[in-house]
């Protein structure tokens, strides 16, 4: 599908009188229009519930967004339930699907009433020592094996350091029960980033059928079933994007064959997602501050990896537009690159587009979720603004960019260099 960008030349340039590049800008319209997709996708289930994975954008703006939509969310550290915690979301408007959870992070969540999803089974005897066992509580389940959609390997599930064995999952809730907890719910994460409509409607087969079993077995009441994040989104304009509403057809008819039968009708669906929420509703824009001719065609830009991380670590596709030239030739081919000293600090590899000039404004797409997030201060650089496009078209500023003072935040330079406002 053609990548058309969710802001034009003309309100770039307005923009930059005000906050200058690089920024991450978001799209108010295109996340409410999503999410309320979302919902209407999931109507047909009573309890259905979306659990917006903080990682993936963790701004309070963000949630506070999304959270008028009646949207929670899906923490896993303690500074995540903190700002969870700031926005006023608490309690069951909050899972706790952490892994390799530290004590403290643990009693915060306890603390809060969150519903806590416990990664492994040892972890039952660990937070015996922490907290009182909370009513619902949630298990992760690892099927092991590869897990394949229509014969095509998704991923790995046995190499994945999540969750519990099937053998497990049914000790872990006999333990749970004893130790009163009443309401159990079941998720796994079985692959990141399908472009495709089968993934829930098959992970819900299997955990439909698990849930079944668990509660032949042990007798408890299975309350919810967390089909985790994992939607995902197309990165590359070759690709359509999911379609939402179809996903939530698929679980409703596995849900119907599978659950309902079996007694189990009022079990509520609950989702935690991040890149398909955020997504393709967030971009970086950036400069074209220097051009290169050496062996390739370099465009130098004002933003790098620690602004945007994905394509250096992952070699991740971003599409890129140039503003104002959205429809001349894409006859020329660059290495679109930032400034770090690393080699892979490139946004762009061999990649055809428009003729750039300098002073020419980049939109790198679909960086809404696990784009600014994922940022790191490598070479000194600083994290930039992150700004939020209203429906009304004006521009709120929703984080500042990182000044040297917040850099140089966490030295104590007493004695050393007493000079403070050296930073500002
Ligand atoms: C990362 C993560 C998510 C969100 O994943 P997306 O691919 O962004 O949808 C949800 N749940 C858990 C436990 C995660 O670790």
């Amino acid at each position: 599908m053609e990548k058309i960008p969710f802001v034009t030349k003309e309100q770039v340039e307005e923009i930059v009188k005000t906050y200058p590049t690089p920024f991450h800008l978001y799209d108010e319209k295109g996340i409410l229009e999503n999410v309320r997709r979302l919902k209407q996708a999931f109507s047909w289930n009573k309890g259905y519930r979306e659990f917006f994975a903080v990682k993936a954008t963790p701004n309070p703006f963000i949630l506070e967004l999304l959270k008028k939509e009646g949207v929670g969310t899906d923490c896993s550290s303690y500074t995540e339930l903190l700002m969870s915690e700031a926005v006023g979301i608490t309690g069951h408007d909050i899972m706790f699907s952490s892994n390799v959870t530290p004590a403290k992070d643990f009693r915060k969540a306890a603390e809060l009433g969150a519903i806590i999803n416990f990664d492994d089974i040892t972890h039952i005897d660990y937070f015996a020592g922490i907290a009182p066992f909370p009513e619902t509580m949630c298990c992760r389940y690892n099927p092991g094996g590869k897990f394949a959609i229509h014969n095509q390997i998704m991923d790995s599930p046995q190499d994945a350091k999540y969750g519990m064995t099937r053998e497990q999952l049914t000790e872990a809730y006999r333990k749970l029960k004893a130790k009163g907890v009443k309401h159990f719910g079941l998720h796994a994460f079985l692959a990141s980033n399908t472009v495709t409509n089968s993934y829930y409607p098959k992970l819900a087969r299997i955990l439909f059928q698990t849930a079944v079993e668990l509660q032949r077995e042990t007798g408890v009441h299975i309350a919810f079933i967390n089909l985790s994040g994992g939607v995902g989104i197309p990165y590359t304009p070759d690709k359509e994007p999911n379609d939402i509403l179809k996903i939530g057809e698929g679980v409703r008819e596995a849900y119907e064959e599978i659950l309902t039968p079996a007694g189990m009708g009022d079990v509520a669906i609950y989702t935690e997602l991040g890149r398909f929420m955020l997504g393709p509703y967030g971009c970086l824009v950036t400069q074209a501050i220097h051009e290169k001719h050496i062996y390739k065609e370099y465009i130098g830009c004002d933003a790098c990896a620690a602004n945007l991380m994905r394509p250096a670590i992952y070699g991740a596709y971003h599409h890129i537009t140039v503003l104002g030239k959205e429809h001349e030739p894409c006859d020329h081919m660059y290495d679109v690159t930032g400034g770090l000293c690393e080699n892979n600090d490139k946004f762009a590899v061999d990649r055809m587009l428009p003729k750039i000039d300098i002073g020419d404004y980049l939109v790198i797409h679909d960086a809404g979720a696990h784009g600014f997030a994922m940022g790191y201060n490598y070479n000194g650089k600083l994290r930039s603004a992150e700004l939020l496009l209203r429906e009304d078209g004006s521009v709120q500023m929703i984080r500042r960019a990182e000044t040297p003072k917040d850099y140089f935040a966490t030295f104590d330079f007493t004695g050393l260099f007493d000079d403070e406002k050296y930073w500002e």
